[in-house]
């Protein structure tokens, strides 16, 4: 199947139980984010900076980008132009830098808080504690160039069923938690990014409301950078 194809398989079936679908893209090359563009893709989940500005350039300026991985505070001037959701806000320092870059690009953006769910020590995320620190911390509260509308959690890898609906369900339910909690009146706060190629069923199962979806639309990655290989 052409990617076209795969796009709009998931596209389709997304669709109908409208959950948003974020095309991963990172280390396709930009022919790749074309076609699936062509056929009615807008957003599109990258997770390395440079690679994700260079796409940027050259591509069709109405996408959609988000950035799904682990952000460098010194990089966040980089994409604060043009992003339209950070998905991967791991701190308050971050969060910080990002709402001093996005007030000098005079626009507020938008970000969702990582929060750590798997049971693995390589996954980058805010624990249970942690994120209701951030939220009730005076920094937090002067913040006026960055808006939180969600929360993005990434399942362990290779666990059984049971245990990935169960991390799924946990990010939900303090979803629920945080949004009576914190953002009772704000209607912006409603997005749960959860579930990949091989556990988008089981995340919406448990809730999500937003799935990234890189190696079954655009077939396996490339080990190096796209850029290397030419
Ligand atoms: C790579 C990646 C994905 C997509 O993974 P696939 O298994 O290729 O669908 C989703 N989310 C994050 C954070 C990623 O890094």
């Amino acid at each position: 199947m052409s990617i076209a194809d795969n796009l709009l398989k998931y596209k389709n079936e997304l669709d109908e139980i409208a959950v948003k679908l974020i095309a991963v893209s990172k280390y396709q090359e930009p022919a790749a984010v074309q076609e699936a563009y062509e056929a009615g893709q807008r957003v599109f989940g990258e997770n390395i900076v440079q690679e994700l500005v260079d796409k940027q350039a050259q591509l069709p300026q109405d996408i959609e980008w988000h950035l799904i991985g682990h952000l460098q505070t010194n990089k966040v001037k980089y994409i604060a132009p043009f992003i339209s959701l950070i998905q991967s806000v791991d701190s308050l320092k971050l969060l910080l830098e990002i709402d001093k870059q996005a007030a000098k690009n005079k626009r507020v953006i938008d970000c969702l808080l990582q929060i750590y769910i798997a049971d693995e020590d390589t996954k980058f995320g805010l624990g249970f504690d942690e994120v209701i620190e951030l939220l009730r911390s005076e920094e937090f509260a002067q913040l006026k160039n960055v808006r939180i509308v969600g929360l993005m959690g990434i399942a362990s890898n290779n666990a059984q069923e049971k245990q990935t609906l169960d991390e799924f369900t946990e990010l939900k339910v303090l979803f629920d938690g945080i949004k009576v909690s914190f953002f009772r009146k704000e209607e912006s706060f409603k997005e749960i990014s959860m579930g990949m190629s091989g556990d988008y069923k089981l995340a919406i199962e448990a809730g999500s409301t937003m799935v990234r979806v890189g190696s079954s639309i655009f077939g396996k990655r490339k080990i190096k950078h796209w850029k290397e290989e030419a």
